[in-house]
This record gives structure tokens, sequence and C-alpha cells, in this order.
């Protein structure tokens, strides 16, 4: 059986744990980890659980709401609409964002021909759980895979990459040479790890990155090992291999550019509370410091260079340095992607290169960037599992829905971690903020609330260990409520004002691509995609 939890609404009351203790584990007070492919003779316990959950967060053998099976035929649709008895649907990407999308395709009477592209050859899986349960050794990387889509019907064609797009042909052309026609487009494609700048540095023996159920069982091999890690990065995923490494009883050294770890999502103020965390937890903790060289004797790593003249004595160094748009294969198709992501409209519908919205082409997942209203309309790009989720059924149910009955993504980001024994949570955008400030619980506890505000509003909150709250200031962001709060709490801090949020200046990447605008008459100008360095 597969179980998935969504951890952006789990709250950790635990009642899981309590009916199913050989599936679910808290590892902290409200962290919860468990098994996701759990033996068959745990499926009565783990329907007691999923029964028992108070916020639903539990599903068993699907992932959202439950798909009814469904056998492809024509049928008749409830709109009468053509397209939905025999259009031709491709998505490119078959991951959690094309899973979903592909279910509710189908839950919404989508009867036509459905085929999902994916490049990677394994049965589609589950990522958030390879930092976690993976790592740590709970948990095999094999039973990460999502729950199957039982009576789906469409034609899988996985261990094979979409190499191109013709826009005007309506063909995806793939690398064995096959090329799929298509009424309505996909794309899911979603990012992967960025490599260690240094080719030869990179393919030393013990330099690794962390993005697929492989790189998770290839890691968690070497951690096994005795000798100091190198972390490289203080984002999430470097925080939870480092958390993992401290759990195994590694040592650790967590080298970070910025000024704290996670000050890129979450600012300075709460990135310290980060730090102070990790270093509690015996994390040898560099900030400010970049590594500037990988060495190693007869291919193998043996130490690294840091930026502060330090050299440390490594065998094991994980590049967790964010994530790279997987967009090439659109190179050319005219649509607007590039390193910054695919560009879509708030209805997931892709852009052109000229930034004029299409009608048959939409986006979804990480790959996806879209404008948020509640964040005065800014183009956003979100790696977050909820997201994922949620875009993909918003982009799936128009892509089946006549012009007036589309949907806008305007679910706000959910996010969750889980690292040294305490549960983050942010709801809304954290970097969206001049001000924050703690209006429940203790910092020096690891057990609060930081609420963010941009310009006398509410746009974001951070729990260290309260997720039980997230909704009620999901609400507030959604209502624009005033910052500072005004409301009193049950476990206020004494003495809480807003301090700066410390939020750094987006840092421009290095894109190595730019669009250019020629022509002059109106009927002429056109944008283009300009690739300045390769
Ligand atoms: C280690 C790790 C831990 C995480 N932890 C958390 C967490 O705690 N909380 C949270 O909210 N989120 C977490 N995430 C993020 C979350 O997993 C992603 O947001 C989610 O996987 C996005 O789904 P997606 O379908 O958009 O993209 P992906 O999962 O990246 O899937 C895209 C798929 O498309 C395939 N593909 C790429 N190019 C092509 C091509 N040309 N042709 C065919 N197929 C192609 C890829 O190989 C992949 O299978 C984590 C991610 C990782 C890697
Ligand atoms: S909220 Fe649900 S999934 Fe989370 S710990 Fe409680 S019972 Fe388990």
């Amino acid at each position: 059986m597969r179980v998935v939890v969504d951890l952006t609404r789990c709250q950790g009351y635990g009642q899981c744990v309590f009916m199913a203790p050989e599936v679910f584990s808290m590892t902290g007070a409200e962290a919860l980890a468990y098994d996701p492919e759990p033996s068959e003779a745990q499926r009565g316990h783990v329907l007691r659980a999923a029964a028992a959950c108070p916020v639903q967060a539990l599903h068993v053998d699907h992932v959202g709401a439950p798909e009814p099976d469904h056998e492809p035929g024509p049928h008749p649709a409830p709109d009468g609409d053509d397209f939905k008895r025999t259009g031709r649907i491709v998505i490119v990407g078959a991951s959690l964002a094309g899973m979903r999308a592909a279910a509710v395709l189908r839950r919404e009477g989508f009867a036509g021909s459905l085929t999902m592209i994916g490049d990677e050859p394994g049965e589609p899986y589950d990522r958030p759980p390879l930092s976690k349960q993976v790592l740590t050794g709970q948990v095999p990387a094999r039973n990460t895979v999502l729950p199957p889509l039982a009576g789906l019907g469409a034609e899988w064609l996985c261990g094979v990459p979409a190499t191109g797009l013709d826009l005007d042909r309506r063909r995806v052309r793939l690398a064995d040479g096959r090329d799929i026609g298509f009424d309505r487009l996909l794309i899911a494609t979603g990012t992967r790890a960025r490599p260690w700048p240094d080719a030869a540095e990179a393919a030393l023996d013990g330099v690794v990155t962390l993005r697929t159920a492989e790189d998770a069982t290839r890691l968690r091999r070497r951690l096994t090992g005795a000798g100091r890690v190198l972390v490289i990065g203080a984002g999430f995923t470097g925080s939870e291999i480092a958390s993992v490494c401290r759990h195994l009883g590694r040592p650790v050294t967590v080298a970070e550019r910025g000024a704290a770890p996670l000050v890129g999502a979450l600012g300075g103020v709460i990135g310290a509370v980060a730090a102070d965390l990790q270093r509690a937890h015996g994390v040898d903790l560099r900030c400010g410091v970049s590594v500037t060289a990988l060495e190693g004797d007869g291919g193998r790593l043996r130490r690294a260079r840091l930026s502060d003249g330090d050299t440390i004595e490594v065998d094991l160094a994980v590049a967790a340095l964010g994530a790279v748009r997987n967009v090439e294969w659109l190179e050319g198709s005219g649509l607007a992607a590039g390193p910054w992501g695919v560009a879509c409209d708030a209805g997931c519908r892709v852009f052109d290169i000229n930034g004029l919205v299409t009608d048959d082409v939409f986006a979804a997942g990480d790959v996806a960037r879209l404008p948020h209203p509640v964040y005065e309309y800014q183009f956003l790009t979100l790696e977050h599992w909820g997201n994922a989720v949620a875009q993909a059924e918003v982009a799936a149910h128009n892509m089946v829905s006549g012009q007036t009955r589309r949907w806008p993504h305007l679910a706000l980001p959910v996010f969750w971690s889980s690292q040294f024994g305490v549960d983050i949570k942010s709801v809304g955008v954290p970097t969206f903020a001049d001000e924050v400030m703690i209006t429940q619980g203790t910092v020096e506890e690891h057990r609060f609330v930081a609420v963010y505000g941009y310009r006398g509003r509410i746009t974001a909150a951070v729990t260290f260990d309260q997720g039980m709250w997230l909704e009620f200031y999901q609400g507030l962001i959604e209502q624009a409520a005033p910052f500072p709060p005004e409301f009193r709490t049950v476990d206020r801090p004494e003495a809480t004002s807003p301090v700066p949020a410390e939020v750094p200046d987006r840092v421009a990447a290095s894109h190595g691509a730019t669009v250019v605008v020629t022509g002059h008459d109106p009927a002429e100008r056109r944008a283009w995609l300009v690739h300045r360095s390769r």
C-alpha cells in the first residue's frame, strides 16, 4: 500500500502515531516521519489513522481527493465539449504535478487520449522524504513511489526525455526520434539540482547532489561512513542534509555564503534562529563563507578550501546550491521559457515569448512562473510540494474548461521542512516583507510564530513547531490584515515589536539568457530569447 501525508496540512497532532506506530513516528514535538510504502498487514491501522487525522492530511493509495476508476473511451462530456471526448493531451514531466494533473483531467471527464512523457525510468515518486526518512535510513528510496493511478488510461512514455516542441505542428519531439502530437500540452518538467560549478571538481568521487531517488540512495550509502561531511549551501535541502548527518552522528560542516541558514527564504532574523538551531545540534556552521575549491587525490575528494582562508578535510561534499529549471527542451519553441522558468498567467496558460498568452499550452509545478495578485502580481516560481499539487489541479481543470469556467491559481504558497527535530512551516512569501515580528511562543525554545509584514499588511508567517496556527495566519494574509497584528494571542511574548526582516536583495542569477525586442512596426515587433553564454 502507498501512503502520502500532505505535510503542509499536518499539524503534528500524532493521532496517526497512536493508531499505526509501525508506520508513523514523531521525530520531534511536531515533525512527523512515516513509511510511504508500509506492508499490507498495516492497512487496517493506516486506514484508522487516516480516519482519525483531524485535518485529513493522510492519503492512502492516492494523492489529493480519491480518483474514481475510469475506463477511457467515448462517453458524454458534461458540457458537451467535443475536446473532452476526442482531444489529445500530452503531459511532459511524469512526476508530482504531472501525475496530479492527469488524475484531475480524468476526474473532470476528459476521455480523450492522454500521454505522459517522463525522462526518469521508474515509477513516479515523492521527493520530500528523500532528504528526510530516506537519508536517515528509515525507509528505502524505492518506498517513496507515488500511489499508482488506477484506471488512468494513459500511455506512459517513460525513460525518454522530450527534446523539442514544435508549436505550429503541435508536436513534442522525443530523444528517441519519435514525435507525439497533441491538442493541449502541460509542461511539468520541474527542476534538477544545480551542479557544483567546476566540472572537474564535481566529478571527484565524493562530490554529490540530491534531487532524485537514485541520488538519495547513493547519498544514504555514503552517509554511513565516518569522515566529515561538507554541505555547501544552507537552504532547506542543505539544512535537512546537515540535520540527518547529526542524527546519524556524522561530523558536518555547513558553508553558507549568506549571513545565516535559510536566509534567502526566511530573511536574516529567522535565519539567525536557524543558525542557533544548527549550532545547538553540533553543526560546524560557517556563514558568510564560500567554498572556493574542492580538491582530491587520485580522483577522490579530500579537502575543501574556503573563502576565509581555511581548509577542511572532508570525504563527502554535498552541493546544495538550489535548482535549475528543466526548460532546455523548449528552446526555440517560441514560448516564454528560460532559466527563470516557464511564464504563465494565473490560469497556468503559458505566455509566448512576446508575452501573449497561448491557449493550448499550460504549465504547473516547480517549472512554472506565474503572477500572484496578493504579491502585487509579481511572477513567482515556487518549489513547494503543495504548490505543485494545487497548481496542477488548476491547470488540469482549465485545460478542459471553457474560458468562462476557468479558475485562477490563487493558493498561497505553503511550505514545510523538518530539521533538527523541529517542524518548520511557512505560508505566504516571507521574502515579500520589510518587517518581522514574533507573535507567539519563544524563539529560545525554537517554538514560535513569526509574522512578516510589508508596508503595513501581513504577507507571510513562519512557524517553528507551531504548525497548528498556519491556517489562521493564512486567513490574515488573504484578508491583507494590518501589520503589526493588532490581536492578542494566548502565548504572546511580553515584549515584542516589529524588527527589519533582513531579506537579502535578490541577487540576479547568472541566467545566461536575455530577451531582446526587435522591429518598429507594431505588426513586426517581436521579442527574442538570446543566450549570452554557453
Ligand atoms: C530532496 C527534496 C526534498 C524536498 N522537500 C520538500 C519539503 O519538505 N516540502 C516541500 O513543500 N517541498 C519539498 N520539495 C519540493 C517538492 O518535491 C517539489 O516541489 C515537487 O517535486 C515538484 O513537483 P514537479 O512535478 O513540479 O517537479 P519534479 O518533481 O521535479 O518533476 C519533474 C519531472 O519531469 C522530468 N523531466 C524533466 N525534463 C524532462 C524532459 N525534457 N522530458 C521528460 N521529462 C522531463 C523530471 O525528471 C521529473 O521526473 C523537496 C524536493 C527535493 C528534491
Ligand atoms: S495531523 Fe494527521 S498526519 Fe499529522 S500527525 Fe496528526 S494525525 Fe498524523
